[in-house]
């Protein structure tokens, strides 16, 4: 028989190992906790959440909430465990935590396909393998990835800027152009300077998330985040990414005070991130600081930056939307590692890769789910998304083919409508998918 092994038994291996052993396949899953500890995690159970104990908002008119139901339709282990465990959390899928990782945990054990091994692998083994080590990979395994793959594996921590949802932009304010006569790919937004003024006070107020003390970051003087620059002086963010110059506008020839660009993130546009924003700010603050720069004034943010520790592979140079590695198609990455962000995203790559990776082992093809559905979306955003500074991503409404707006609907019926026709592609998909188990 087939064996897949399966690296980590967090939200993506979990769902990896759960969904090939449906399929028939022999899974050797291996985790090194209790043995081997993370600097975050508590316990020796599998599917431990390290933060919060919430799988985000239910409801049709969430991003999260759309994930949430393809999974349980896909019978995830993750999404089907949480729902057994749920505690009250208003609109939110919540869960006793211990509960939920003991169902998940004994849910694993008990499968007649799966071994588990307390153990840490260091080295990527032979044959068909989905790496799920997520964000605190042990340094001996990060290491052995990183000669597999090369210089696309990308750092130990996350330096990401805030990313905007096109559709909230005032494109009265945003004019396009490249520095001197690059190629007009930017949106620019110009500051005048006092309008530049309150933002920088605004920054210089803001909060920052406390690191957790294991997290010390050094940063290069290329990723600095914008309100450590900000303390040099209110000048600084001005010669740095603010920095007018060659960025005159384009109909008045006028150079602004200051300048702030977007670069585009996917490859549809529906998504720009904010040129050298890199910010650990509270997300409430940092929402407010973005408010305030010139035609982002009602910008949805579709992600916060966020600066922490966080092991992960530049997807959209190494991965297929299968989840493979495209240089080598037998190993599979799912979960942070793979460029997701959120215990629930994490699970739905695990989910996806488990089951191409036992697809791989039985002789099937890959499967791919619609375009329409968040997940279909998250995993061709992976792989098709701007390589240049690449962050993980979460679920959200940029990551599928916007609805035509119809007259006279608000922004909650549009997001409903994308919510039903994402769940009703992605359930008809798993009906023309699912292949009776080959071998048991
Ligand atoms: P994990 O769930 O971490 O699973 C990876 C597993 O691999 C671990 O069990 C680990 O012990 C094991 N492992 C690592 N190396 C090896 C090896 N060499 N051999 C064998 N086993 C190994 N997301 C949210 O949605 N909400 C939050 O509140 C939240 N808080 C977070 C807080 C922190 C401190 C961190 C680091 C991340 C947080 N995240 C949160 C982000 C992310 O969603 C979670 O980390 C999520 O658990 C990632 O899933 P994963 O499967 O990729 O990794």
């Amino acid at each position: 028989t087939p064996t897949l092994t399966v690296i980590g038994a967090g939200m993506a291996g979990s769902d990896a190992a759960f969904a090939a052993a449906k399929l028939g396949v022999k899974v050797a899953l291996y985790e090194m906790r209790p043995a081997k500890m993370t600097p975050a995690h508590r316990t020796g159970s599998f599917a431990e959440l390290v933060c919060s104990n919430s799988f985000g908002g239910e409801g049709e008119a969430n991003a999260k909430g759309l994930l949430q139901r393809e999974m349980l339709a896909a019978g995830g282990l993750v999404m089907t465990s949480a729902h057994a465990t749920r505690v009250p959390a208003g609109g939110a899928l919540a869960v006793d935590r211990e509960a939920f990782s003991a169902r998940v945990t004994e849910a694993l054990c008990e499968h007649p396909n799966i071994t588990v091994h307390t153990e840490e692998l260091t080295e990527l083994p032979d044959g068909v393998v989905v790496v799920a080590s997520g964000p605190l990979t042990s340094d001996a395994l990060a290491e052995s990835l990183r000669k597999s793959v090369g210089e696309d594996f990308l750092g130990f921590y996350d330096a990401a800027a805030p990313v905007i949802d096109i559709d909230s932009i005032d494109m009265g304010i945003a004019y396009r152009k490249g520095r001197y006569d690059q190629a007009a790919d930017y949106l620019n937004l110009p500051f005048t300077k006092e309008q530049y003024d309150a933002w920088y006070d605004a920054l210089t107020r803001a909060r920052q998330h406390t690191p957790h003390d294991w997290e010390k970051l050094e940063f290069f003087e290329g990723c600095m985040p914008i309100e450590e620059l900000a303390r040099r002086g209110p000048d600084t963010p001005r010669f740095g990414p603010l920095k007018p110059v060659g960025l005159e506008h384009p109909e008045t020839g006028e150079r602004p005070y200051a300048v702030a660009q977007l670069r585009q993130e996917d490859a549809r546009g529906q998504m720009w991130s904010l040129v050298g924003f890199q910010t650990g700010l509270k997300w409430g603050d940092q929402k407010e600081v973005v408010r305030l720069i010139p035609g982002l004034q009602n910008a949805e943010v579709v992600r916060y930056g966020v600066m922490h520790r966080n092991t992960y592979l530049n997807a959209p140079r190494l991965l297929t939307p299968h989840l493979n590695l495209r240089a080598h198609p037998r190993l599979f990455v799912a979960g942070v590692l793979a460029g997701t962000e959120g215990y629930l995203e994490s699970s739905a790559t695990g989910w996806l890769a488990g089951t191409n990776a036992a697809r791989q082992l039985l002789g099937l093809a890959p499967v791919l789910p619609p375009e329409t559905s968040m997940l279909g979306g998250l995993v061709r955003y992976l792989a098709s998304a701007n390589p240049d500074n690449f962050q993980p991503m979460n679920a959200n409404w940029s990551l599928v083919p916007a609805l035509p707006k119809v007259r006279g609907e608000g922004k909650k019926e549009r997001r409903a409508r994308a919510f039903r026709r994402g769940l009703e592609a992605f359930e008809g998909w798993l009906q023309e998918v699912t292949t009776p188990p080959v071998l048991s």
